[in-house]
């Protein structure tokens, strides 16, 4: 399966999962299908509603009643899936592997997003990982944002997320900071000649 996450859905759910942090966060996951293999992410709409915990987060159900009804009618969009948070800082890390409660929650033809938020120990650009996910570091925290759903043999598998706009984002900084830097070096050559 490839998961395409828009700019919009991508700051949606590192913001969600930064609101909460330490605790994890919950929401649904907006958007179409482009063929049974393609999913669009257009949007990741947070639960406020959530039962927040360290380790665990359960959403309220008359709000989810209450909220699948109304996304049921939504004109251009549908409900996709849905996202959640695992966090973990100092030495108590984060991972992106789905618990045993999160393979029981999930349904077949539905996408789960997991975010990893995790205190960040160096810098680093957004890339592609190998097992599919996505990961990156946006101030003090690394992020990775992992995909997955169930085959044909009800199996969870990882999904391959593909956000141009993530890896873009890199791109637009360090050319940000090339300007900047040329634009400094304008100004010394001109003080020099003054
Ligand atoms: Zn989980």
């Amino acid at each position: 399966m490839e998961v395409y996450i828009s700019a919009n859905a991508f700051w949606a759910l590192l913001i969600s999962a930064i609101e909460v942090y330490k605790k994890e966060c919950f929401g649904l996951l907006l958007g179409y299908r482009d063929s049974s293999n393609i999913y669009i992410v257009e949007h990741a709409i947070s639960y406020q509603t959530a039962n927040r915990r360290h380790t665990s987060v359960e959403k309220n159900g008359r709000a989810s009643r209450r909220i699948n009804r109304f996304l049921a009618n939504l004109p251009h969009l549908s409900l996709i899936g849905d996202f959640h948070s695992h966090t973990g800082w100092g030495d108590l890390k984060g991972v992106g592997n789905l618990s045993s409660q999160d393979i029981y929650d999930m349904a077949p033809e539905n996408l789960y997003i997991i975010i990893t938020a995790n205190d960040k120990r160096r810098s680093s650009a957004w890339q592609y990982n190998g097992d599919g996910a996505l990961s990156g570091t946006v101030d003090e925290y690394h992020f990775k944002i992992g995909g997955y759903y169930l085959d044909e043999f009800s199996r969870a598998k990882r999904a391959n997320i593909f956000c141009p706009y993530a890896i873009g984002f890199n791109a637009k900084e360090s050319q940000q900071k090339i300007l900047l830097r040329s634009a400094s070096a304008h100004q010394r050559w001109l003080r020099s000649k003054a």
